[in-house]
């Protein structure tokens, strides 16, 4: 099948987060089984700065928007000639992928522009898609259009939308659109009044015009059908009924893999085991722990915000500093009371905390073979990576079990980590206590942490399951 893959971000060339990393390795497990898979996503100021390979422009031209045009060009990836990106100067000559005032704004951009350069891969390249796979808020409008502006042209072609985290759906007020502005958008009313609760939200649209809705976990696909988890999509999304479907993520095996990880001191697997506690051992001195094989190593790798549950970790510090001899290395950045709130703390305790604020991704790989176990309590998990980097890694999940990570880590007989429900503090305490016990008892915790280096949580399984949906999309297209 001809799919285009739509998306904001994806690795190694723009990632803030878990999208990065979908985008940037489904594509490949995608081909492998067969499909033809072009990825289109925008071209941001920082690749041309970091000169980033790219072949064109193969196409150019305008998008008219009001009483203005915006520049587009296409450009074509030289390392990866599958991958197209959108340079819209308007859109994208910022500092950042998101946060901007008008992030709407250039996302309407992006969406018209993938229009665009789908009419110049028919009519040019004679490329046709049959499938059309749209990632979260920033490319749902491109759904959309197909299904109102451009149904015309691509009515036909089957789409499918992935929500990837339901917290971030490009939510605007009508008045800051300019609501009038919506027919000068080329966004014409869908039955659902400017959107929900008066918002112009494009996550919804995505929802209510995909042929399918994938999300990427079997539990948080039942979980956003809740009023807990739906942030008041909920009643959509149950609308949508068995439309709605969770594909668990995998992870790239090979850019994931301490057998070749580059960033690593020593490199190990599942059968020989040793390295990982020179890699334990560089870790604590890089971050000027106590130098110690036998203390046990907590790591955290995430962004640090509301939805991550580090409050709780923050809250079970003082237990864990005064009555366990476990040191912890976290690396994070976002908010700024939790960031303050850690940095305290590893000032308090250097030889036992290592607190590292910013986004590394070499000293992420790192942390994930140095440590022993990793914390993910989040308050709610679409899917989670870190977990399954950590099982590849040997670094024991300690999980909240919620979304992806209710899916991926088991406690017990047979388990791969350890798990707790109740959003407190006390569980997440025991839940490491039971860890640190575990951990003495040498011969247990290396059967554990062997069983979850064995998993097989590469792309592969996902895209056979991505497969069976697009045939599925695809039928109710052709029928
Ligand atoms: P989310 O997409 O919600 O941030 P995921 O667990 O799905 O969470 O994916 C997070 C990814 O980003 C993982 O690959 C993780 O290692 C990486 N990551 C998160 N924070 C950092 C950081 N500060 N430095 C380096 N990598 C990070």
């Amino acid at each position: 099948m001809r799919v285009l893959f739509v998306a904001a971000e994806a690795a190694p060339y723009v990632k803030t987060g878990g999208l990065a990393d979908v985008a940037g390795a489904l594509p490949a497990a995608l081909r492998a089984a067969g499909h033809d898979v072009r990825v289109v996503m925008p071209r941001y100021r920082a690749l041309r700065e970091r000169g980033v390979p790219m072949t064109g422009p193969v196409a150019a031209g305008f998008l008219p928007l009001g009483d203005r045009a915006e520049e587009l060009r296409v450009w074509r990836g030289v390392d990866d000639t599958a991958l197209l990106f959108l340079d819209i100067p308007a859109a994208f000559e910022r500092g950042q992928v998101y946060g901007e005032p008008d992030d709407h704004r250039r996302f309407i951009l992006f969406a018209r522009g993938v229009l665009d350069t789908m009419q110049y891969l028919r009519e040019v390249e004679g490329w046709n898609p049959d499938l059309v796979h749209a990632h979260d808020w920033h490319a749902a409008l491109v759904i959309n259009y197909m299904k109102t502006r451009h149904a015309y042209t691509f009515g036909h072609v089957a789409t499918v939308f992935t929500i990837h985290n339901l917290a971030y759906q490009g939510q605007v007020a009508p008045e800051v659109l300019g609501l009038t502005g919506l027919g000068e958008y080329g966004l014409v009313e869908n039955g659902m009044g400017p959107g929900i609760g008066g918002t112009f939200n494009c996550m919804a649209r995505g929802i209510l015009h995909a042929d399918v809705v994938t999300t990427v976990s079997p539990t948080y696909a039942q979980e956003i059908r809740t009023a807990e988890f739906g942030e008041r999509l909920d009643g959509l999304l149950r609308h949508r009924g068995s439309r709605v479907v969770g594909i668990l993520n995998g992870i790239d095996t090979t850019l994931y893999d301490p057998a070749t990880d580059r960033h690593l001191v020593a490199p190990y697997t599942a059968d020989d085991v040793s390295g990982k506690a020179a890699c334990k051992a560089a870790l604590q001195a890089e971050c000027g722990l106590t130098v110690d094989a036998d203390r046990p190593l907590l790591g955290v790798v995430s962004r640090l915000v509301q939805q991550k549950g580090f409050d709780l970790l923050h809250g079970a510090l003082p237990w864990l500093m005064e009555q366990t001899n476990a040191q912890l290395v976290l690396l994070g950045t976002g908010q700024q009371d939790l960031e303050d709130a850690f940095r305290y703390v590893g000032a308090r305790f250097p030889d036992r905390c290592a607190i590292r604020i910013g986004f590394d991704a070499a000293f992420a790989q790192r942390i994930y073979a140095g440590s022993d176990a990793f914390v993910m309590p989040s308050r709610f998990e679409p899917c989670g990576l870190g977990q399954l980097i950590a099982l590849r890694y040997g670094s024991v999940p300690i999980v909240r079990a919620t979304g992806g990570l209710a899916d991926t880590v088991r406690e017990g007989f047979d388990g791969n980590g350890f798990r707790f429900h109740p959003f407190e503090v006390a569980h997440l305490r025991d839940a490491i206590a039971r860890a640190l016990t575990t951990y003495r008892a040498r011969e247990s915790w290396e059967i554990l942490r062997t069983r979850g280096m064995r998993e097989d949580h590469s792309w592969t399984r996902a895209a056979e399951e991505y497969g069976r949906v697009y045939a599925f999309a695809r039928g109710l297209r052709t029928a």
